[in-house]
């Protein structure tokens, strides 16, 4: 049976089960914990090394990862359409990892202005060190024509953006980066890989912090790079290998187990943080919402396009009678919502969205606060009443 003709949600079930030993097997693949890996004789162990020389996804040592870390790398390479798939101990060194793999001194590298913050606070000093520069651009404009150099290596993006979720044009921007030759890595850490597919839409490297919904139970700590392209491929892996970036069996195989779950997980946020984004708009203390499954968002015709649904993220910026102290008070009388950074575990999130991160923001040029609401899998009429409390308490 041709596996590929499944649906997504068969094909991510599927992959990664336990293999059959003396005609029995458990369902999921085990934990298998090693840092040394034995081979059965001096044959086995030189052809195994050659084959990993050769490029081959073996393990020679523990580094490399065992056979926990192969389902997970074959689950999450299902989900992205991927041939190649990386694991990484966070999202944030998938992230760097991109970067120091595909640019050398001298490079120049064009970044949306809304990315996840630390790529700006932490990965542009990193590579201004090594004499890489990084100029920003407004993702919603376009393909960014104007600040393309000769030495522009590569082109970064997040869609939907962090905090405002502006979506944009990626076959555009696939368009762009093939047209003069240089790479596309978008963040795909929104979608998880189940509602959306950027290697689909023109970029040559996705990249997910697993930590989000893929884990999806708040307790751990990882990321993936995935690539069609086996040049690419070959280039993360060596230096993926430099830096010696290994994730624990136990979390691999944890995220494996979110993955079982992230599509029915994913609906359900979808449902509630639509219902919350909904009722946002009939408060009058609000003067937008930003989700993309709303019809008047500027985003949702590109949404509907290319992507499958959307997650349990949503935004909100007050009305100008309302400031910082406004936000805070809000967030603090909340009480089936955690303030915390990070989202996609099953649990309501809200967070106030750090001025210094929407002033980098093209997208929104406002002054009064935002306020990030991770919409859990809490029954959404609870969670809207608290939200309506928290609007009642501070109503000005
Ligand atoms: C959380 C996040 C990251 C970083 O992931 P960590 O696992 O926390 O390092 C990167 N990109 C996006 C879009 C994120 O939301």
């Amino acid at each position: 049976m041709d596996e590929r003709a499944h649906a997504l949600s068969t094909r991510v079930l599927r992959t990664g089960l336990g293999t059959f030993d003396d005609g029995a097997a458990p369902v999921n693949v085990p934990v298998v914990r090693t840092s040394t890996v034995r081979f059965e004789s001096s044959a086995e162990y030189e052809r195994l090394h050659r084959l990993r020389h050769d490029g081959g996804n073996v393990a020679t040592y523990g580094r490399h990862g065992t056979a926990t870390h192969r389902a997970l790398e074959a689950a999450i390479g299902e989900l992205e359409g991927a041939a190649h798939t990386l694991l990484a101990p966070s999202g944030m060194s998938a992230i760097t990892l991109v970067f120091l793999s595909l640019l050398t001194p001298g490079d120049h590298v064009l970044i949306q202005d809304s990315v996840y913050g630390p790529v700006r606070e932490r990965i542009e000093p990193l590579l201004a060190r090594l004499g890489i520069e990084a100029t920003y651009f407004a993702g919603q404009d376009g393909p960014p024509r104007d600040a393309l150099r000769a030495n522009t290596r590569l082109v970064y993006v997040e869609s939907p953006g962090s905090f405002l979720y502006e979506i944009i044009d990626l076959p555009a921007f696939g368009a762009f980066a093939r047209e003069h030759g240089i790479v596309l890595a978008a963040d795909n850490t929104w979608s998880a890989g189940w509602l959306h597919r950027p290697l689909a839409h023109g970029a040559h490297v996705s990249i997910q912090a697993t930590t989000k919904y893929i884990g999806g139970h708040s307790d751990l700590m990882q990321g993936a790079l995935s690539t069609n392209d086996a040049a690419l491929a070959h280039r993360l892996r060596d230096t993926h290998e430099a830096l010696g970036l290994s994730v624990g069996a136990d979390d691999a195989y944890l995220a494996l187990r979110g993955i079982r779950t992230l599509g029915v997980r994913l609906a359900q946020h979808a449902r509630h943080a639509l219902a919350i984004a909904e009722y946002l708009q009939s408060e009058q203390a609000v003067a937008r919402v930003f989700h993309p499954a709303l019809p008047d968002d500027p985003g949702h015709a590109l949404w509907q396009r290319d992507f499958r649904g959307a997650n349990g993220l949503v935004s909100f910026a007050f009305t100008p009678l309302h400031d910082a102290s406004h936000a805070r008070a809000f967030v603090d009388t909340l009480r089936l919502f955690s303030q915390g950074a990070s989202w996609g575990g099953f649990e309501s999130l809200a967070l106030v969205a750090p001025a210094s991160r929407l002033r980098a923001h093209s997208y929104f040029r406002n002054d009064t606060p935002v306020v990030r609401l991770h919409a859990g899998l809490e029954d959404p009429s609870d969670l809207i009443d608290d939200l309506r409390r928290a609007f009642r308490l501070i109503r000005t």
